[in-house]
């Protein structure tokens, strides 16, 4: 049987694709290897409480996913923010109100004026790439830009801080293009960091994943999940797509996988050389959660917010995790970028103890008594391979958006690495699989 497409991956992108190609009155199946929907979304219900141990927060610019949510009848509610903040640079944590930190005035002016120059860059970077004003900051990292904004070591943590948290990886690891081009998507920095106003403003009521449940209850048995794609053949006037047990064909193929799991699907024949090393140039980011449960949320009778920031980890930030009511207590930690290498190869007990301590330094000895703690380590998640996103090394991002977003003879391409809005969140996903599935209906007219 030959279906009209394939899509494969059940991700936002893969489910967003798969609904608007069915809505058109398409044959389609999604072939998903893990056995639930949602991917880089993956919400665990315990005790009762819903915690998303993958994507979590919508920012107020995000209109696709508020829109799929008010369509599903998804609510939202703001991130608890009320209270004073703490940073701890090593040595105390100082507590602050606002949005600024009680740092050296040296070391916030020195970041102040890096983050506005980077925020010029962004807003005025051409939005094709390939344009020799975008593709002229493609051949250094960020961090050549870094030593020439910062003089000093204590501004270099906080900018550190804040490039680990969003990438889940280090400023050296970032092409200097791809740190604008994200910024730019987004709408700026401060639109990626902030919490009102910005992209952790909101969470879902019941997690992120529900969305994907949803969706994929409409597509019905067109999901089949436990079907990891092993292989996929262009011959030209028909695709195979390989799994472990079954061969599938389709007039077309969406794969709507990140970069580092698509380069693990023998693709005959193979993708253009070019594209397979800017796809081999897209690693993905590295980020471990980690959710303290207590008793009651201590942090905010002391009229704390819960968000913590460290300059010298393991954990770079914390914020409070509660329910929408105040509900089942929590504080969620990210431990990212260099502090994720190492400390998800330690010991758990050691680990999970360095956090705690770094919490009860902001808050007070009650975080070193929760009632559970949960981890989410992306790096051990083979169909994921990391998170939250593939980041360019320089030389990739000019190849990856003039070529790779293209379909290479009956192959499609989505994924929140491919889209052009809020590339690297949940709304990156939806906008490109709404671009994949006008492709491949113009493509089969
Ligand atoms: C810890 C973490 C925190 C995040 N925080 C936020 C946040 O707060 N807000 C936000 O907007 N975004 C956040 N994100 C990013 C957001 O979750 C992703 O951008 C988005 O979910 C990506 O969707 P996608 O469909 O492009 O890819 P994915 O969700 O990765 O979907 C790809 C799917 O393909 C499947 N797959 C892979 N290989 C194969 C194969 N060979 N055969 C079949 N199936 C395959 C995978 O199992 C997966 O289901 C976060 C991500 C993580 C992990």
């Amino acid at each position: 049987m030959r279906h009209d497409v394939i899509v494969v991956g059940a991700g936002l992108a893969g489910l967003t694709t798969a609904t608007a190609l069915a809505d058109a009155g398409l044959d389609v199946r999604v072939l998903e290897a893990r056995d639930r929907v949602g991917g880089r979304t993956f919400t665990k219900v315990i005790d009762g409480a819903p915690i998303d141990l993958g994507g979590q927060w919508l920012g107020p610019t995000q209109r696709r996913m508020r829109a799929l949510c008010a369509r599903l009848g998804i609510a939202t509610f703001a991130t608890h923010c009320e209270g004073a903040k703490a940073l701890d640079d090593g040595a105390r944590v100082r507590t602050y109100t606002g949005k600024i930190p009680r740092v050296s005035a040296l070391h916030l002016a020195e970041v102040g004026v890096a983050m506005a120059r980077l925020e010029r860059m962004a807003a005025t970077l051409p939005r094709d790439l390939t344009d020799p004003a975008a593709r002229a900051y493609d051949d250094s990292t960020l961090d050549h830009w870094r030593g020439r904004m910062l003089f000093t070591e204590g501004s270099r943590r906080l900018f550190d801080v804040a490039v680990r948290t969003v990438f889940g990886a280090e400023p050296a690891e970032l092409s200097t293009l791809w740190f604008l081009y994200y910024l730019q998507t987004g709408g700026g920095f401060a639109a990626h960091i902030d919490t009102p106003g910005g992209a952790q403003q909101d969470r879902i009521v019941g997690g992120a994943q529900p969305i994907s449940d949803a969706l994929a209850q409409r597509l019905g048995d067109r999901v089949r999940l436990s079907m990891p794609v092993r292989a996929i053949t262009d011959e030209g006037s028909v695709v195979r797509v390989h799994t472990d047990g079954e061969v599938l064909t389709a007039s077309r193929v969406v794969l709507c996988v990140p970069p580092a799991t698509l380069l693990r699907i023998r693709i005959e024949p193979g993708l253009p050389g070019g594209r397979d090393l800017a796809l081999q140039r897209m690693p993905m980011g590295a980020t471990v959660k980690l959710f303290a449960r207590y008793e009651t949320a201590f942090w905010r009778a002391r009229g704390m917010s819960g968000e913590y920031v460290s300059t010298h980890g393991p954990a770079s930030m914390a914020i409070d995790n509660c329910g929408p009511h105040g509900e089942a207590p929590a504080l969620l930690a990210f431990i990212v970028g260099r502090d994720a290498y190492g400390w998800s190869q330690r010991d758990e007990t050691a680990r999970r103890a360095a956090v705690l301590a770094q919490l009860a330094k902001a808050f007070g000895d009650e975080a070193l008594r929760p009632t559970a703690v949960i981890e989410q380590d992306w790096a051990e998640e083979p169909w994921t391979r990391g998170c939250p996103v593939g980041n360019a090394l320089p030389n990739a991002r000019a190849a990856w958006t003039s070529s790779c977003v293209t379909p290479v003879g009956r192959l499609h391409f989505a994924g929140t690495e491919t889209a052009t809005e809020w590339t690297g969140y949940m709304e990156g996903a939806v906008q490109s699989g709404e671009r994949a599935a006008a492709e491949v209906r113009a493509a089969l007219r």
